[in-house]
């Protein structure tokens, strides 16, 4: 029952993300797990790093999982394991995180932007071909296709898999938003021939400060990547055999990711059933995010889409009065972006799809700790606007 609507303190103090309840559940195992590696000392790739590896490996069901310093070293990781550089074209959404693109950039490639699909936010494969006969007519060599898993959604994999195989590319999953989701029956993680993930505070699972880790069920590109994140060390650790990075997790981090691994399915059920509640709310009024079939997502947002034309502006005001943060991901697409204008795109224009989310989406909050209070008063002030 909603007693008290207007009961300010609880709504005041509602996060966008709320990582001080879980911080306030979990403090004193992670007091006591900081403390067990200050005692060790193995400040870098000490036990629990391993440990970690191991269990992020079981958990998501695939061969290796090798931890990194950020989620976008993991997906450079995977471009200078793949040897892409020069001439090669990779093919990335538009619509997402910057740093999805950015890699590409980083060893030479080019990266050819392909437009979003309206219902889940996610890389359109018609799209993609097409994507893929301009890098050809430009010259490039396709090589390889980075989709995304936008908000914590799996992107279509198997038709995505389909084009890749047609085209002979391969496909490196970037799952920063979607660790814990699934797609027909495989975590992600065990999707691809390579998929990354983000332990950025905010991301599904994060840690206390910046983390990553990269995934394949390949031993050859597993013992690559493992030695291009300590400079590209050989078996004998003074002979690099390959230009590589330090690109390796902390300790500490990787000891307070295995005390939030613990907790994380449950927080993942506590995110579905915000995510339900707030489908329920919306569905008439607003487009409320779709799951294609046999998907689940990590819900790393909860983004609605508003009818075109709506005063986007005016709702988060009202939101924001109401104690509820609010975000816009993304606000520009990167086609239009100043650094990444210079690239290509699907159709060697515009991207209508993407544009128009970037116009039309809002994220609301969502974390494993939203209460059905916070829920209630959010739907409301989304009803009122209407
Ligand atoms: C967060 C994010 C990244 C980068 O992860 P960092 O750990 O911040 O480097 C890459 N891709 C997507 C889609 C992301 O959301």
């Amino acid at each position: 029952m909603i007693q008290t609507l207007k009961e300010p303190r609880i709504v005041e103090k509602m996060q966008f993300i709320d990582l001080q309840s879980q911080q306030e559940r979990i403090r004193s195992l992670i007091d006591v797990a900081i403390k067990r590696v200050l005692d060790h000392g193995i400040y870098i790739m000490g036990p629990e790093v391993y440990e970690l590896e191991t269990q992020l490996a079981r958990f998501c069901g695939v061969k290796h999982a090798i931890t990194c310093a950020n989620g976008t070293d993991a997906l450079g990781l995977g471009l200078m394991a793949k040897n892409i550089g020069p001439g090669d074209a990779v093919f990335v959404p538009s619509f997402t995180f910057a740093a999805t693109a950015e890699v590409v950039a980083w060893v030479g490639a080019t990266p050819v932007f392909i437009d979003s699909l309206q219902d889940t936010y996610n890389m359109d494969p018609q799209s993609l071909e097409q994507g893929i006969k301009i890098a050809k007519k430009e010259g490039l060599t396709p090589a390889g296709i980075i989709p995304v898993d936008l908000f914590g959604q799996p992107a279509d994999y198997e038709a995505i898999q389909a084009i890749a195989d047609e085209y002979n590319l391969w496909v490196m999953a970037d799952g920063a938003q979607s660790f814990g989701a699934a797609y027909k029956g495989r975590m992600v993680g065990n999707i691809g021939d390579m998929a990354t993930t983000s332990f950025f505070p905010a991301k599904p699972l994060g840690c206390y400060g910046d983390g990553g880790a990269i995934f394949t069920n390949d031993d050859e590109l597993a013992s690559i990547i493992k030695s291009l994140r300590v400079h590209g060390q050989g078996v004998d650790k003074y002979d690099n055999v390959r230009i590589g990075m330090n690109g390796r997790l902390d300790t500490i981090q990787a000891a307070i990711l295995i005390e939030k691994l613990k907790i994380f399915p449950e927080e993942l059920t506590a995110r579905q059933k915000t995510a339900d509640t707030y489908n329920v709310g919306l569905r008439d009024i607003v487009h409320v995010p779709e799951l294609i079939e046999g998907t689940t997502s990590a819900w790393a947002q909860y983004t609605i889409r508003l009818p075109v034309g709506a005063d986007r502006a005016k709702l988060m005001g009202n939101l924001k009065e109401a104690g509820i943060p609010t975000m816009v991901y993304y606000v520009k697409p990167l086609h239009l972006q100043t650094a990444y204008r210079q690239y290509l795109t699907a159709t060697g224009g515009s991207l209508p799809i993407c544009e128009g989310l970037a116009s039309e989406v809002v994220s609301l909050p969502m974390s494993g700790y939203v209460n059905d209070l916070q829920i209630s008063v959010t739907l409301k002030a989304i009803k009122e606007w209407i």
